[in-house]
């Protein structure tokens, strides 16, 4: 899932990489030389995380974008629907759709990926708190091999969902919100459908908020899972968000030491890797496993230049933004929620500005960031230490053979 290299050697992204690492390739060298400088190719992100609102019926303990949720911002439909097409024209091949808010309380999220699948034909993701599975269930149709839903439940007991979760109004259970998954699953069997379980465990904080552990739970929550159809359920630790707004790991939140937490996640994780079976898969994150062997820090080394940046983007009703680690972070940002409408010039400009400006080496020095090999391979490209044509030579596809653009 987070082998971006390998994503982006894919044939129908290649092209559009190599055109940026020319160009930057180009940049640099003209800048050293005193010579006028190219203009970036006629191309946008190849994929965007599009939170369609900030708007949530569930006030989680963990949530990472608390300080933006609820605001009274908002997409303008024809604007939204433009820039989807100019990105799409630019090379688009995927979007997810994820919060900031609940996408599914958008009243026009069936519209959003009606059109995305049936007008852009460009995959779709959707990332949902498993509250309105009926509003999922209805597009659920157009989903194809490669696309994917993965609901946020983080908890194998009801008692541990509604702690964590706080839903607003009527409220739910996590066994209406499984039973109701099974629908999403019959209605778009060829779209994978996954449990998503961020870890907590005791002293654990957002704030000044302490966090429900579950970190018990990640058994029966597989077992869970597996008992309800979905195909996979995907272990991540919690994040939480550093003074200057970006998204990091700090196992130094612990009322235990942290070999115990780490001791007791990896027994839960061995527990719920035997339920796995030739329909189920039991998925470590990439974030998880840096957390496990000790090795996180050696993620948090960026070089100055984010590419990725360039590459996938974050369309939110806050604005434009470089990163989903960075959402509604000032530096990070692009342009207005419009920054890809009408004639791009804004998502043009701000692109090349925040790859200019923005410096990942310093503004991302604490975040574990999973696009860490990545960059290092795509600057090694544009310093020239790697020739681009050689290294972005070979076609490759993802894991079973299927295409995979989401970055
Ligand atoms: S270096 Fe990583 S965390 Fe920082 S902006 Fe780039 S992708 Fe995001």
């Amino acid at each position: 899932m987070h082998d971006f290299a390998r994503k982006l050697l894919q044939p129908a992204l290649r092209p559009a990489v190599l055109d940026y690492v020319r160009w930057r390739r180009a940049l640099r060298g003209a800048r050293a030389a005193g010579a006028p400088e190219p203009p970036m190719p006629a191309s946008g992100p190849l994929s965007v995380n599009l939170d369609l609102t900030t708007a949530c019926n569930y006030a989680c303990d963990h949530c990472i974008d608390w300080d933006a949720l609820n605001l009274p911002v908002r997409h303008d439909d024809a604007e939204l629907f433009d820039s989807l097409r100019n990105l799409h024209a630019r090379g688009l091949a995927s979007v997810i759709l994820i919060g900031g808010g609940e996408p599914t309380v958008h009243p026009a999220f069936g519209e959003v990926v009606r059109f995305l699948k049936s007008e852009l034909g460009v995959q779709v993701a959707v990332v949902s708190n498993g509250s309105r599975n009926e509003k999922i269930a209805e597009v659920a149709p157009l989903l194809q091999r490669g696309d994917w839903v993965r609901l946020s439940l983080d908890s194998g007991s009801d008692a541990t969902f509604q702690a964590m979760h706080n839903p607003k109004g009527r409220g739910i259970s996590l066994d209406e919100i499984c039973t109701r998954a099974q629908a999403v699953k019959e209605a778009g069997p060829d779209a994978q459908l996954g449990f998503s379980f961020v870890i907590t465990w005791r002293g654990a904080r957002r704030d000044d908020v302490r966090l429900v552990e579950n970190l018990n739970e990640m058994e029966e929550a597989a077992a869970r899972a597996r008992d309800h159809g979905f195909d996979y359920i995907s272990f991540k630790p919690f994040l939480t968000r550093a003074e200057a707004g970006a998204e990091v790991l700090d196992p130094t939140q612990s009322e235990q030491r942290q070999e115990d937490v780490r001791s007791r996640i990896r027994e839960q994780l061995d527990r719920a890797a035997r339920l796995a079976s030739s329909s189920f898969r039991v998925v470590e994150s990439t974030n998880l496993r840096v957390f496990l062997d000790g090795s996180w820090r050696d993620y948090t080394r960026q070089p100055r230049e984010c590419h990725m940046q360039a590459l996938r983007q974050v369309i939110s009703p806050l604005g434009t933004y470089n990163c989903p680690a960075h959402r509604g972070v000032p530096k990070a940002r692009i342009g207005g929620k419009a920054a890809w409408s009408g004639a791009a010039a804004e998502g043009v400009a701000g692109t090349a500005r925040v790859l200019d400006e923005f410096d990942a080496s310093r503004e991302c020095a604490e975040v574990t960031c999973l696009y860490n090999p990545v960059n290092h391979f795509l600057e090694g490209m544009v310093t020239g230490e790697m020739d681009p044509e050689r290294a972005l030579a070979a076609p490759a596809r993802v894991d079973d053979g299927s295409d995979d653009f989401f970055l």
